[in-house]
């Protein structure tokens, strides 16, 4: 079962968020990721296995986010690697997002987003989410509209965390069963 971590505030994100995730780690997962609104940008970090090995990758650099998301997965859709680990993200790389659950009516959406234009780089349920939020996200010009059309959009059961640097102090959160 997934575990899901997000900050907002003034101190510095990372370390707490993995502190986060290492208070979940009794509830299993085969592979664990941040997300950090680095300024303009964000910064993934993904790793499989341990979030010991997720720590080794952000030991030793300098992060400055003060906003962020974190992970643990359990795969239900595509099989554990640091391609499917979460977060996920849009084309445009400017919104990341986790999630717990399962999106039954993925393999629809997904066709709908690549004819749309849209490249995936998973083999999760869980990007087709990124890339509604980012196709909605180009109508309305809002993140909190933009996620919560494509929120309705989504069948199933879910957990998800989302971050933006167009909204770089704010966490989007959604929740479904
Ligand atoms: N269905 C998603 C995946 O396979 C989320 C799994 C979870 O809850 O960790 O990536």
């Amino acid at each position: 079962m997934c575990g899901i971590v997000g900050y907002v505030g003034k101190r510095e994100a990372k370390d707490l968020l993995i502190e986060g995730l290492r208070r979940l780690e009794y509830r299993g997962y085969d592979s664990a990721g941040v997300a950090l609104v680095e300024g303009k940008k964000l910064k993934r970090v993904r790793a499989l296995g341990k979030v010991a090995e997720l720590e080794k990758k952000t030991d030793g650099v300098a992060y400055t986010a003060t906003t962020g998301i974190a992970h643990t997965r359990w795969a239900t859709h595509g099989k554990p690697s640091e391609k499917n680990a979460h977060p996920h993200a849009d084309c445009g790389g400017g919104i990341a997002l986790v999630h717990n659950g399962i999106i039954e009516n993925y393999s629809e959406l997904r066709e709908q987003l690549i004819k749309q234009g849209h490249r995936f780089s998973s083999e999760t349920d869980t990007e087709v989410v990124a890339h509604l939020v980012e196709e909605h996200v180009k109508k309305s010009g809002y993140v909190e509209e933009a996620f919560a059309l494509a929120v309705k959009e989504l069948r199933g059961t879910y957990g998800i965390a989302l971050v933006s640097v167009a909204e770089p102090e704010k966490l989007f959160v959604a929740r479904m069963g």
